[in-house]
């Protein structure tokens, strides 16, 4: 029945809400999207595309347009413990350095050369469950509101904040900038354990660097907002981050947001779909979340074509479950000051570590 109306509204450009609105208009779909930013919009983000996120742009036929953004492509991964010692893995699969102005610019141009309508700067404000949810939107130019249905709506706001149980949010920031002038590899992502937090530093298009950190709401307050200070003290923890950075110059402004970080519910309103971050959240050590939005939203789409949305709750568990343990254990191992350096001389020492590290991470 769902199916057969093939006319849908989706909550957000990001990664996930632009997947869905391509295959869905790609197969002949009535699609409204509707997005609160005007783009070109950043975004807190370590942005690394990683395999899985490719493979779905391969499936979209969209690999030769996405490579002409010039993303950097990573083969390996640098690890480094609190104390500075460090450990290289190669990635199994390339991962692709990539700006989010730039990446989600270039699926919203492609949901929309594939016949989506998209309405933008447009706030959903309220979302009302049923056979036919109601759909509260601001337009946030002429501060006009309007109220729409649909028989399907997939919200795709990046934090499930609109759903009538929306997850707890944690007492962690992700925030992020870009750097000029970075030293070391072209070719890694780093990534820094600095006593109870970490991030990491991965080269992005146009010869620039990304820098995103996941750091506790108190480290902010306590430098009483001022990100930079925060981010220097950071740096003054981990000599192997201080080499990093010495002589890179900041680029970019600081964003900040709360780090959502929560498991697929299984009980979702009538005639809605949580897609991306909206279902999910994982801690972000494993740049994983832009791969597992777009996932999500193949997953959902063929749903809805297949007429089993009912049992898209339980392949959204299988797709995050694994990797929501793992990535939080690799966070907590490579921000603890007692386990960090520990943990990478067993990797160094056992030949499987490496292997299961990655695999379990899904790369
Ligand atoms: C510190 C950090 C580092 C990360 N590093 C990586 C990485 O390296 N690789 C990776 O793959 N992932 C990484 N992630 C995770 C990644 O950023 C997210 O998983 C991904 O953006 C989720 O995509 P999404 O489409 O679900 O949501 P989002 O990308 O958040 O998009 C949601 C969209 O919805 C819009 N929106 C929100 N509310 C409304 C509303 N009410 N009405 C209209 N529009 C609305 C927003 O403006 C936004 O454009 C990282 C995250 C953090 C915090």
């Amino acid at each position: 029945m769902m199916g057969l109306m093939r006319d849908a509204l989706i909550i957000g450009a990001g990664p996930a809400g632009s997947v869905a609105a391509i295959l869905l208009a790609r197969s002949g779909w009535q699609v409204r999207m509707v997005e609160q930013h005007r783009f070109p919009r950043d975004k807190v983000c370590g942005e690394c595309l990683s395999n899985t996120g490719f493979q779905i742009l391969s499936r979209l036929n969209l690999v030769d347009s996405f490579r002409s953004l010039r993303p950097i492509e990573l083969r390996r991964t640098i690890l480094y413990a609190t104390n500075g010692e460090s450990i290289e893995m190669p990635l199994p699969r390339s991962m692709w350095g990539i700006s989010r102005v730039a990446f989600d610019q270039f699926l919203l141009d492609e949901a929309r050369r594939s016949g989506a309508m998209v309405l933008q700067p447009v706030r959903c404000e309220k979302l009302i469950p049923g056979q036919s949810p109601r759909v509260c939107l601001r337009n946030l130019e002429t501060n006009e509101w309007t109220e729409h249905t649909a028989p399907i709506v997939l919200l795709a706001d990046g934090k499930g904040s609109l759903l009538p149980d929306p997850p707890q949010k944690t007492s962690d920031f992700g925030i992020k900038t870009h750097f000029e002038k970075v030293s070391g590899a072209r070719d890694a992502i780093e990534m820094f354990g600095v006593h109870d937090h970490y991030g990491g530093v991965a080269p992005i298009e146009q010869n620039r660097a990304n820098a995103a950190f996941s750091i506790p709401a108190a480290l902010i307050a306590a430098h009483r907002g001022n990100i930079d200070a925060a981010f220097n003290q950071i740096v003054d923890r981990n000599d192997a981050l201080k080499r990093r950075l010495k002589g890179a110059r900041r680029i970019g402004p600081w964003l900040a947001a709360p780090l959502p970080r929560f498991a697929v519910s299984r009980a979702w309103p009538e005639g809605i779909i949580p897609l991306g971050n909206s279902a999910a959240a994982l801690e972000p050590v494993g740049g994983e979340g832009m791969g597992l939005a777009m996932r999500s939203a193949e997953l959902a789409v063929e749903a809805i074509a297949g007429g089993s949305v009912h049992r898209l709750a339980t392949h959204f568990d299988k797709l995050w479950r694994a990797r929501s343990f793992s990535c939080r254990a690799i966070a907590k191992l490579l921000s603890s000051s007692t386990w960090s350096a520990f943990t990478m001389d067993i990797a160094r020492t056992c030949p499987f570590a490496i292997p299961v590290a990655m695999s379990v991470m899904g790369k």
